[in-house]
């Protein structure tokens, strides 16, 4: 049988395959389908600034909302995509249907940011830059409110990658470092990156509050980042505890669960008029 990658495997697939090209034909198919008829949704996770305890922004997520096998978040699914060649195709409905949506909330009055995720393969896909910034202005949104975020990959072309990163930052749109920690940015480049923000990843946040070596490590990293002028969020928030300790180290913005998970879109106007100070919502 074909081997699939551990818990990022699209498993529920696999006992009727009889060869891994007729497995990757099914998922082809069925990816394609699911654009054409609309069954994959963007969720969205509130990024919320503890310092004026507001909701700064949002992270868009995608979901897949199969027929027959219901919800399907996207571990399951967004490495399978990569494999069978259909990321550059879902990547760009991502970033379509996000700014579509960020204008329908601009025009509701309420000022976000939105951050997409983008995988490796499409970020240094032919005319990539051309696409994120055609779409930005079709949609009148404002370049600085767009943040892409890509995570640290022993990337084919680092000098090409960086070229990417130099020239949407130069029209204004933000790229983050995902899961920052996890990758391979060494030490020697981490003063000189192409990006804006850095998110701390959750497997970081996790002993926070209760473990002294991810404590010093989230420390040093906060004051590392912010001194070398980048944005930091901290993901995967999940208690009061954690979010002391990062309020105490200065760290900015906060996602996770604490606050909200991903939520549909319909619920944002209600949860950009909440108290953040006080709040734990969804
Ligand atoms: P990510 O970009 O690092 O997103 C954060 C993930 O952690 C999300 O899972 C989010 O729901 C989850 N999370 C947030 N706060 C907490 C928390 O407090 N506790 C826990 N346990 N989890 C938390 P999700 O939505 O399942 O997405 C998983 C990954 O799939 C994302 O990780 C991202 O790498 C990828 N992904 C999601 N949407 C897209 C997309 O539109 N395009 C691409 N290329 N990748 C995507
Ligand atoms: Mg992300
Ligand atoms: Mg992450
Ligand atoms: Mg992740």
């Amino acid at each position: 049988t074909v081997k699939l990658a551990g818990k990022q495997s699209y498993a529920f697939y696999q006992p009727e395959m009889a060869s891994e090209s007729q497995e990757r034909v099914r998922l082809e198919a069925d990816l394609r389908q699911a654009l054409a008829e609309g069954q994959f949704e963007l969720w969205y996770q509130p990024k919320i600034n503890i310092r004026d305890n507001c909701l700064m922004g949002v992270e868009a997520l995608i979901r897949w909302r199969h027929p027959e096998r219901g919800m399907i978040q996207p571990d399951l699914f967004i490495s399978t995509a990569e494999r069978v060649g259909m990321i550059k195709e879902i990547g760009e409905w991502v970033f379509a249907t996000a700014c579509t949506q960020l204008r329908e909330w601009n025009n509701m009055g309420l000022k976000l940011s939105m951050a997409v995720n983008i995988s490796g393969d499409h970020f240094i896909a032919a005319n990539f830059c051309n696409f994120i910034v055609k779409t930005i202005e079709l949609h009148q949104l404002r370049f600085q409110d767009i943040e892409i975020e890509i995570t640290e990959s022993l990337s084919r072309d680092p000098e090409e990658h960086r070229l990417i990163c130099h020239e949407l930052r130069s029209r204004g749109v933000r790229i983050a470092i995902d899961d920052f920690g996890t990758g391979y940015s060494s030490l020697s480049v981490l003063g000189n990156l192409e990006v804006d923000t850095l998110k701390i990843d959750k497997s970081f946040i996790d002993g926070v509050a209760s473990e002294p070596a991810s404590q010093l490590m989230v420390r040093a990293i906060i004051d590392l980042a912010l001194g070398l002028g980048y944005d930091i969020v901290a993901e995967g928030v999940e208690s009061a505890d954690q979010l002391e300790v990062l309020r105490e180290r200065g760290c900015p913005y906060i996602q996770g669960y604490y606050f909200s998970r991903p939520v549909e879109a319909s619920k944002m106007p209600m949860l950009f008029a909440t108290d953040w100070s006080l709040a734990r919502v969804a």
